[in-house]
C-alpha cells in the first residue's frame, strides 16, 4: 500500500513536519521507504540525477527504477542538481543547466507515477542570492539547510530551512526540535542522508541507523496529524493559502484603511 497523501484539508493551524533524504541513497529505497510505508507517514528523496543516471554508482546510489517505484509509493522527488556541484562556484550557464537537466531527466523518471518534479534541494545547501533566484526560475519550492522553522507566510522567506541529522544526532534531540515545533505550530523539515541497520561498520557522517528513525516516525505517530501534520515540500504552498485564507481579518484590514486613519 502506497503512503497516503497528506490530507492538507486536515490543516487547521496546527504544527507540520517534513522529512527528507538527500542525494538518492540506495539505503534510503531500500531502509527508509519501508518504515515510511509502515507509518503511513510521508517522505521525500532527493535526488542527484547524474548518479541515478551511472551504472557504476549504483551500488550506493539508487537506480531509476528506484526512484519511479519510490514515487509510485507517495514519495515526493525533488532535485538535488544534477552532479551535486557548489553551485555558488559554477557560472550561470552550468547553474541552469544543473537546475534544469536535473529535472528534465527526474521527470521522464517518474512520469508513470503522474507526478512532476517541483522542489529543488541545494547540493551542500551552497547558495545564495543568484543561486535561489536562479532555482525560483524552475521551482516552485527550493529548500537549504538552517536550523530553524520556516516561517508559514510566504513572504517572510523564500526558501524551507531544514534541521540536519548526523550519525551522533539522538532521538532526544529529535524529540526536542518535534516537541517546539508543536509548541509553537511551526514546520520543521528535517534533512537525513543515509539510513542503515545497527551495527553499522562505517557508519558516514550523515547516516542515522533504522532504530532512530524507527523511534521518530513512531513519535510523529503518537502525536498525531491534528497536532502535527506530515507534510511533502511541494504541499507548502496549498498549506500557506489555507493559512491565508483562514485569516480573513488581516486580508480586510489590508482592504481598508484602519479606523482612525480614514
Ligand atoms: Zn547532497
Amino acid at each position: 500500500m502506497p503512503i497516503s497523501p497528506p490530507d492538507i484539508r486536515r490543516y487547521n493551524g496546527q504544527a507540520l513536519i517534513t522529512l527528507v533524504y538527500d542525494d538518492g541513497f540506495k539505503n534510503s529505497f531500500e531502509n527508509a521507504l519501508p518504515l515510511h510505508v509502515e507509518f503511513n507517514t510521508q517522505a521525500g528523496f532527493a535526488v542527484i540525477a547524474s548518479r541515478m543516471q551511472t551504472p557504476s554508482h549504483w551500488d550506493r546510489y539508487m537506480e531509476p527504477w528506484q526512484v519511479a517505484e519510490a514515487a509510485r509509493q507517495g514519495v515526493e522527488i525533488c532535485s538535488h542538481s544534477y552532479s551535486h556541484p557548489r553551485l555558488t562556484e559554477v557560472d550561470d550557464e552550468t547553474l541552469n543547466a544543473e537546475l534544469t537537466r536535473s529535472q528534465d531527466i527526474l521527470n521522464e523518471t517518474i512520469a508513470g507515477s503522474g507526478k512532476k518534479v517541483t522542489t529543488f534541494c541545494v547540493p551542500f545547501s551552497n547558495s545564495d542570492e543568484r543561486v535561489i533566484a536562479a532555482a525560483e526560475k524552475y521551482y516552485a519550492t527550493v529548500r537549504i539547510k538552517g536550523r530553524k522553522f520556516t516561517p508559514l507566510h510566504p513572504k517572510d522567506d523564500r526558501v524551507v530551512y531544514s534541521f540536519g541529522l548526523t550519525k551522533d544526532t539522538t532521538f532526544s534531540e529529535v524529540k526536542d526540535i518535534i516537541d517546539k515545533a508543536v509548541a509553537e505550530k511551526a514546520w520543521v523539515t528535517l534533512m537525513l542522508h543515509g539510513v542503515v541497520p545497527k551495527p553499522i561498520p562505517n557508519q558516514r557522517e550523515f547516516d542515522i541507523d533504522t532504530g532512530l528513525l524507527k523511534q521518530i516516525l513512531g513519535y510523529i505517530k503518537s502525536i498525531g496529524p491534528d497536532t502535527l501534520l506530515p507534510i511533502n515540500l511541494s504541499d507548502i504552498h496549498e498549506i500557506r493559502e489555507r493559512a491565508q485564507a483562514s485569516k480573513p481579518s488581516s486580508r480586510a484590514r489590508g482592504n481598508f484603511p484602519a479606523p482612525g486613519l480614514g
